[in-house]
């Protein structure tokens, strides 16, 4: 059966909900991250694009290229709720959909042409959105996930655009190959030198030539740009989430160690989270106790990756979940909610430093494994925990096999 994939994204985001709290801010050219020099621009206005700002720039820079630009120090928590309403409204309208990121959506609308018009539903749904929200939100259809996202990059800002089956390479060709998801700077730069420059010509290279060049990357632009890609739309509810549990050898009620090892378990998801490009919306944390009675609490929070803003709840929800006359048989972390995305919902906290710290503490993980670089306050984890203590004669404990 022939699918018919939707892709919906929200249009400055972070931009667009600033716009709806305060309209003065409408054209004007505005910018949102942090305010420091040290800062970095998280999301910008079209205004501001003609300036050659960017998000992901020193702010400090966009501010000189753009001096009558309106700066405004973003809000996790305010773009997450605004997320989470228009999430309301699609899981409303449609059985079936994906939310890739804070302001990303697919949804698989196959079989449903029989009832009504895919088409005309999605325009709807739109319209919906834009009434009930107040966030202007493109999208794009086709038969595939790939060529739809594609086709809502073309239609930005605030429209729409259906590629008709059986006119998918014809749609892709005229374009730049810089369109085609997954190629970055890098493999832009690559296929740039190579001469290529229009998906028109990747479609018409043997796909071997493209192997050559790029390994089973270059399969993937190959298909790309040929229209071709089966992913299919993940549903929303069966995201995963990561946990981390560990029962103890002997019960416990040494509250220093209990923190400790929350503390390099949040560490350590968090990690994994940044590692596969994700953010987590909800914390939960578990407490079994020696008589197998078991408790747990959960905290819904604005999306994020940041350690810093993950410990502190973790040890919130262990102090409202704790009783302190029980011993402690099982302790675990888990998120969940999760989407992608990346450093960029945590830019307005954060210098620039502080992204550079977490960059580097992550590749120091990549390069000599997950436990290499751990903070100072979950030490005592280490130190009670995973190192071998040669004074107590217990074994080692080790942190629970992570599942995914
Ligand atoms: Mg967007």
């Amino acid at each position: 059966m022939q699918k018919t994939i939707l892709h919906m994204d929200l249009d400055t985001f972070f931009v667009s909900v600033e716009r709806r709290l305060d309209s003065r801010l409408n054209h004007k050219p505005i910018l949102v991250g942090g305010l420091t020099d040290r800062g970095v621009v998280a999301a910008c206005s079209y205004e501001t694009r003609g300036y050659g700002i960017h998000s992901g720039m020193p702010m400090k820079m966009a501010r000189e290229l753009c001096p009558e630009a309106v700066v405004i120090k973003g809000n996790a928590g305010t773009y997450s709720k605004h997320s989470d309403e228009v999430t309301e409204i699609i899981k409303e309208q449609v059985p079936l959909f994906e939310k890739s990121s804070i302001d990303e959506f697919y949804a698989d609308l196959s079989g449903m042409d029989r009832f009504f018009g895919c088409y005309k539903y999605a325009m709807e749904l739109r319209q919906r959105i834009i009434r009930e929200t107040g966030l202007p939100i493109s999208f794009g259809m086709s038969v595939n996930k790939v060529v739809s996202k594609v086709a809502t990059n073309e239609a930005k800002p605030n429209n729409q655009l259906k590629v008709d089956f059986g006119y998918e390479k014809a749609f892709l060709a005229p374009l730049s190959i810089k369109k085609i998801p997954m190629v970055g700077d890098k493999t832009y730069q690559t296929l740039r030198n190579l001469g290529l420059r229009k998906i028109k010509t990747i479609q018409e290279m043997p796909i071997d030539l493209m192997q050559r060049v790029l390994g089973k990357n270059g399969i993937v632009i190959w298909k790309r740009s040929n229209g071709v890609d089966n992913t299919p739309v993940i549903p929303f509810c069966d995201r995963k989430s990561i946990s981390n549990e560990r029962t103890f050898e002997r019960d416990t009620i040494d509250v220093v160690k209990l923190k400790g090892i929350l503390i390099a378990m949040t560490e350590n998801l968090a990690f994994q989270l940044r590692r596969g490009q994700k953010l987590t919306a909800c914390v939960t944390v578990k407490i079994r106790y020696s008589d197998f009675n078991t408790y747990s609490k959960q905290m819904r929070i604005p999306y994020t990756s940041a350690d810093h803003i993950l410990i502190p709840k973790v040890l919130d929800l262990f102090r409202l979940l704790y009783n302190k006359r029980l011993l402690v048989r099982l302790i675990g972390v888990r998120f969940s909610h999760l989407v992608s995305g990346n450093y960029q919902i945590n830019l307005f906290e954060d210098t620039e430093e502080a992204l550079n710290l977490y960059m580097a503490m992550d590749r120091i993980r990549e390069r000599f494994g997950d436990k290499s670089v751990i903070r100072a306050s979950s030490m005592g984890a280490k130190t009670i925990g995973r190192m071998h203590n040669p004074f107590n004669g217990q074994p080692p404990i080790v942190l629970a096999h992570r599942k995914q």
